[in-house]
């Protein structure tokens, strides 16, 4: 059962008891007259009238104390207290047009107090007794009112959760002060009584009236001057808060300084502040202080449960002891809950306790508000100034990002080797954005495959990544909207399952959402695009901060995928522009001087990768016979179709080369000896197939070639030692019947000395 409930049961039953007494005394019990109790309920009324307080009962017992001795009867205090008392209730009620319970019990237990004391009064001395022993009698009524008070007030404290704290001190002090007063007071109504009868009691009871009524107003005066002095206070406390929370560095310290503000307000018992800022992701804190009971986690769960991050109470909410939504102290308190808000942004919530209940009055609870709102400021202030703080940084890393990418676009100006030129970007953004691992992969059409051709950071895993060529599709699969951030396409790792080329494959499971935290196998693809065509991808990870990259990141990386592509762009018009001075003027194969450059650089290559690599001299069979029958310009016809066919099979990275007149040479970058006689015999046979078109005698011819083949560095490590090896493996072919790939390493005894 409920304290709430236990009080009206107890109040109701006080009323019960107080009320058939009030009906046995008139029906059974009274020997004194109806008349007189009416006549004393009626000047009891009047003192109540005139009561110094509404807390404070005390002139009535004037009228009663001196009923009862003069009586020896309780009934008279019992019926006049509970009678006049009622009325006088009732009256002031009315006239506020509110009834309350409480009013009642106010009478019913003022009057059997004084019907306690008066049993114990009329028990004690008898109707004749000595003057003495009335004396000491009537000390033994006070001493009794007194306990009987207390002891009603302790009752009622106890059972009623909305009261104040019980002062018990006070409550003696008023009350012993008010029966001094009235002690001098009650002997002249006893002898006016014995002289003049019941009217000359009511005149004796003047003077009480009149000392009660000054008292009355002095103690609103009194009451006015506290009033004064504690808006004083508040005013104090208010200017102080202002500077003070203002001035204050930091969250924690601006909380502190409120904190300690609102115990000069009122003592704190305990006190929480939960406080987050605008951006959601940052997680709110908890600021404690006194003896506050729950957990940070308890308490951030219970302001999360009551929806107060996204409404918090603009004025100061106020719950009592057992009605506190959220109890921060053992014991009774009084709460009080408080958003700590701007008109925008609700940055937190004040709960806090204290058993002062001088906190109720309506100018604390101002005061209060207006402090929560100062904090609200001071709080917004800070979180500017912060992110102005992180804009500044973020600003400097962008203007060092674009001075790399400046950089950058300075070293790419001029003729430069592709993959050196990747490399250098690769670091670039290594350096400015963060990723530790970073591949640029250039896309060859012939092949539908993506070649890595430039890092940074893979050290010991980028020669196996260089040569295993990512097939087209493996790349293509994740350029889909579901995956696309800016122009990029961010892969999570649960998207993907490893493919048997150490690629990313899509996942046919359902796709999770995307966690903020980088995993080691997300993937994040930047399309290298000219002229809407892919020409490549540059792929990030593994970023210094272990966070999957924000749009801006992106787009960084975009701006250095563009300078990839001006670059490649560049690169090859640089190229075509060498070409065009390297390139033979009938067939459009590379020239004599150009393959002698080519050869050189390969062999480089080769040394640095320890790589090995083929060369191939082609000869035409019997060509003297073709010029010598259909004349020379069919002959260069022939040739060109020949040239055609060849470039149009070669790899990217092949070289095909006029050597000489019908002479031609091919290298076969990358290649093996293992595998160097079958690019030699792909490319006679594709050769031998080959109808060419010859236009001015209108029909097609065949021609076949004698192919010889050397291999770097199994049959020479110079560039001269492998033409002369190769032109002699060709020699051998020639001399073996035509129409055939000899190998140099294959060559017998006295060919091989040729
Ligand atoms: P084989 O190589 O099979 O031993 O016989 P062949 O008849 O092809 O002999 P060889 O390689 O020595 O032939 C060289 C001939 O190629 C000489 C020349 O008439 C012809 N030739 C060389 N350069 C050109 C050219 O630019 N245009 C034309 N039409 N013919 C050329
Ligand atoms: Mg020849
Ligand atoms: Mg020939």
């Amino acid at each position: 059962m409920s304290r709430a409930v236990l009080f009206r049961i107890y109040v109701l039953s006080a009323i019960v008891i107080a009320f058939t007494a009030v009906v046995w005394t008139f029906s059974v019990a009274s020997w004194t007259t109806v008349e007189t109790l009416l006549f004393y309920a009626a000047l009891v009324s009047v003192a109540a009238w005139v009561r110094v307080d509404d807390d404070t009962p005390g002139f009535e017992a004037a009228v009663v104390f001196a009923a009862i001795l003069l009586l020896h009867d309780p009934a008279v205090a019992l019926i006049s207290v509970f009678v006049g008392t009622a009325v006088y209730h009732l009256a002031r009620d009315a006239g506020r047009r509110t009834f309350r319970l409480d009013s009642l019990y106010d009478a019913a237990q003022l009057a059997l107090s004084y019907y306690i004391v008066g049993l114990l009064y009329v028990s004690a001395v008898a109707k004749d007794a000595q003057l003495m022993a009335k004396v000491s009698g009537y000390i033994l009524l006070v001493i009794g009112y007194l306990v009987a008070h207390v002891f009603f007030a302790a009752i009622r404290h106890a059972l009623d959760a909305s009261r104040d704290a019980l002062d018990v001190r006070r409550l003696l002090v008023v009350q012993s002060r008010m029966l001094l007063l009235m002690t001098p007071v009650v002997a002249v109504e006893v002898l006016c009584y014995s002289v003049y009868g019941m009217l000359g009691f009511a005149l004796a009871s003047l003077p009480v009236l009149v000392v009660a009524y000054t008292m009355r107003n002095e103690s609103d005066a009194t009451q006015q001057n506290t009033e004064l002095l504690r808006r004083n206070r508040e005013l104090s406390i208010l200017t102080e808060g202002a500077s003070q929370i203002l001035s204050a560095e930091g969250d924690q310290e601006t909380l502190r300084r409120m904190v300690a503000l609102l115990g000069r307000l009122a003592r704190l018992k305990a006190c929480a502040v939960v406080t987050w800022g605008a951006n959601p992701d940052i997680p709110a804190t908890v600021y404690r202080h006194g003896a506050c009971q729950p957990t940070d986690q308890g308490i951030l769960a219970w302001v999360e449960s009551a929806g107060f991050a996204a409404s918090a109470p603009s004025r100061a909410f106020v719950f009592h002891n057992d009605q506190r939504r959220f109890p921060l102290s053992e014991g009774n308190a009084i709460q009080v809950l408080i958003g700590i808000q701007t008109v925008e942004v609700i940055y937190g919530i004040l709960i806090y306790e204290t058993e002062d209940p001088s906190i109720l009055k309506s100018g604390s609870i101002n005061l209060l508000t207006l402090l929560a709102n100062q904090t609200a400021l001071s709080l917004q202030d800070q979180l500017l100034r912060r992110e102005m703080g992180e804009k500044t940084t973020q600003l400097e890393a962008q203007a060092a990002t674009k001075s790399l990418i400046l950089d950058v676009a300075n070293g790419l100006i001029g003729p430069h080797d592709v993959d050196a030129m990747l490399t250098r970007i690769a670091q670039a953004i290594r350096k400015a954005l963060g990723f530790e691992q970073v591949v640029f992969a250039l896309f060859d059409a012939k092949r539908a495959e993506f070649t890595r051709r430039a890092h940074a950071g893979l050290d010991d895993l980028w020669e196996e990544m260089r040569r295993k060529p990512v097939a087209s599709s493996e790349i293509t699969a994740f350029f889909e909207d579901e995956f696309r951030v800016s122009n990029s396409f961010f892969v999570s790792h649960t998207a993907l399952q490893q493919s048997e080329h150490g690629v990313f494959v899509r996942h046919d499971d359902d796709i999770l959402l995307r966690p903020e935290e980088w995993h080691e196998n997300d993937l994040l693809l930047v399309p290298l695009v000219n002229a809407e065509e892919m020409i490549g991808y540059l792929s990030v990870r593994d970023p210094r901060d272990q966070r999957v990259p924000n749009v801006g990141t992106v787009q960084t990386l975009e701006i250095f995928a563009l300078q990839a592509v001006s670059a490649l762009q560049s690169a090859r018009q640089y190229e075509e522009i060498r070409r065009l001075t390297f390139i033979d003027g009938l067939t459009s194969a590379y020239n004599h001087r150009f393959f002698q450059e080519a050869l050189e650089k390969e062999v480089h290559r080769s040394v640095r990768a320890g790589r090995e690599f083929a060369l191939a001299m082609l000869d035409i069979d019997n060509f003297k016979r073709i010029n010598d029958t259909f004349g020379h310009p069919v002959g260069d016809e022939i040739l060109k179709g020949l040239v055609d066919e060849m470039m149009t099979n070669a790899r990217d990275t092949d070289v095909v080369a006029r050597y000489g007149g019908e002479e031609f040479a091919i290298i076969f970058a990358d290649t093996p000896a293992s595998s160097a006689r079958d690019a030699g015999n792909r490319m006679r046979e594709l050769v031998a197939k080959r109808e060419i078109v010859v236009p001015s005698i209108g029909r097609t011819l065949r021609v076949t070639m004698s192919i010889g083949v050397a291999v770097y560095p199994h049959d020479g490590a110079t560039t001269t030692d492998l033409v002369a090896r190769a032109d002699a493996a060709l020699y051998f072919a020639k001399k073996n019947g035509k129409n055939q790939v000899a190998m140099a390493g294959e060559l017998p005894f006295e060919s091989a000395l040729a």
